[in-house]
């Protein structure tokens, strides 16, 4: 393998280590694939478990004999823009020869880089899609919380409706639009991918945390200059997280390629009870829109009546009312897999 493509690929790796891709991660992941992948013909696909995937034998059919034309984002997707089918190469025996698309969505734990075809697969490698360069495009997904799709132009047409504007192109006036008029938390709103797409729990508290506005506070009592505040920030934070290649929350494959550093910058997300870097107060945690959201209570002025979680104790364990509320063994677990399950929507 080109030692550039192993570069990518171990970056590709890297940020997916993250707890949960949002835009950045996946737009570095897109961008390392393009690198790596764009141009090549498939040949073949082998699938291992498929409960993932929305119709496994349109992926053995319908993939090998195009070409990868494109690799792009959309909010969370990664799209694979496959070629028509070339008839001098491969006669077309499924009646579908026009161009369509590969939708890839990284659920919590999926990954998908190529690999040399000779080389053992890892654990939970359940799609391989042979290129015509020796190389197959592996997807390795633990959970499979993940989605594979081949989707034809018209049904990714109708899969991508409904979606919002992508918040590195939203205008002052529309991102003010979609977000002043309506009475649902800030939080929420930043989370609904109808309202924008691609944003994720971590840069919904780090854009709020930026823009000193709490992450309970309505829509509608947001003024302009809050709304446009908020639309700078997010922007600028997603941009940077770009150029850092994501946030990686663990911390694997740090020998080789390049990892994502965006964790570093975090001054909401997960610092519950650090210092503020801008007021020193203490970071709090909430549920808000069902989440877990970190926030300073100073900086960030909580609506009437608005009552964080218990900070937790200087050990790091969390007080006896807490522990209490948040119950134990069984029903915690269960707690938690729910949690983890809406951390990925
Ligand atoms: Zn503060």
């Amino acid at each position: 393998m080109p030692e550039e493509h192993w570069m990518w690929r171990c970056a590709i790796l890297k940020v997916l280590s993250s707890f949960m891709p949002e835009l950045p991660e996946v737009e570095t992941v897109a961008r390392g694939l393009r690198q790596a992948i764009l141009g090549r013909r498939i040949l073949s696909v082998r699938l291992g478990k498929t409960d993932f995937i929305d119709d496994p034998a349109a992926l053995e059919q319908h993939l090998p004999g195009r070409q990868i034309e494109a690799v792009e984002r959309y909010g969370k997707f990664i799209l694979l823009r496959l070629s028509a089918v070339n008839r001098e190469t491969r006669v077309a025996a499924n009646g579908d020869a026009a161009q369509a698309s590969l939708l890839v969505h990284l659920g919590m734990t999926g990954q998908i880089a190529p690999s040399p075809a000779g080389r053992a697969l890892e654990k939970h490698t359940h799609v391989c899609i042979l290129l015509d360069d020796g190389r197959e495009l592996r997807y390795t997904d633990a959970r499979r919380f993940g989605r594979i799709a081949y989707l034809t132009k018209a049904l990714l047409a109708e899969e991508l409706t409904g979606f919002g504007t992508d918040p590195l192109e939203v205008s002052e006036i529309e991102f003010a639009n979609r977000i002043c008029g309506r009475r649902a938390r800030i939080k929420a709103l930043l989370l609904d991918q109808s309202v924008l797409r691609g944003i994720g729990n971590i840069y919904a508290d780090e854009s709020l945390w930026k823009a000193k506005i709490h992450p309970a506070r309505l829509g509608a009592k947001l003024s302009r200059k809050q709304a446009e505040t908020l639309r700078r920030v997010l922007r600028h934070i997603l941009q940077k997280a770009i150029v850092l290649r994501g946030s990686s929350i663990s911390d694997f494959l740090d020998a080789t390629g390049e990892p994502g550093e965006y964790q570093r910058h975090h001054r909401a997300y997960g610092r519950e009870g650090k210092s503020c870097c801008r007021c020193k107060t203490r970071i709090r945690r909430a549920m808000v829109a069902g989440r877990s959201s970190y926030f300073c209570p100073t900086c960030q002025h909580s609506p009437r009546g608005f009552v964080a979680l218990p900070l937790l104790r200087k050990n790091g364990k969390k007080n006896k009312r807490t522990e209490a509320s948040t119950g134990s063994g069984k029903r915690r677990k269960q707690r938690n897999r729910r949690e983890e399950m809406e951390n990925h929507l």
